[in-house]
């Protein structure tokens, strides 16, 4: 798991609002988290990133290098997912 915080090389890191909060709140528990834990866990880290400066430029990292896990830019695992799904159908259809 890496750190939100340290993926950018353009600076956007610095204003990241979740280097104030522990990563599991954005990446979950090292155990079993049941459904309900786990969407609770993300609404909050999804409300944390709407507060950030940095939630477009970090949605559109997460999104095109395809991190799978975490919260991201405001985005859980399943939005990412059916964000590349429609891509991928549009890209089929088009
Ligand atoms: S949008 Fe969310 S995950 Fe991305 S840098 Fe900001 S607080 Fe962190």
């Amino acid at each position: 798991m890496r750190l939100i915080a340290e993926v950018s090389s353009d600076g956007w890191e610095r204003t990241a609002r979740c280097r104030a909060h522990d990563p599991a709140l954005f990446f979950g528990p090292n155990r079993f988290e049941p459904k309900r834990e786990r969407l609770e866990r993300e609404a909050q880290a999804k409300a944390v990133c709407a507060t950030c400066p940095a939630i477009q430029v970090c949605r559109e990292y997460a999104v095109n290098s395809g991190e799978v896990y975490g919260v991201w830019g405001g985005l859980g695992e399943a939005d990412r997912r059916a964000i590349l799904e429609r891509r991928h159908v549009t890209a089929a259809a088009g």
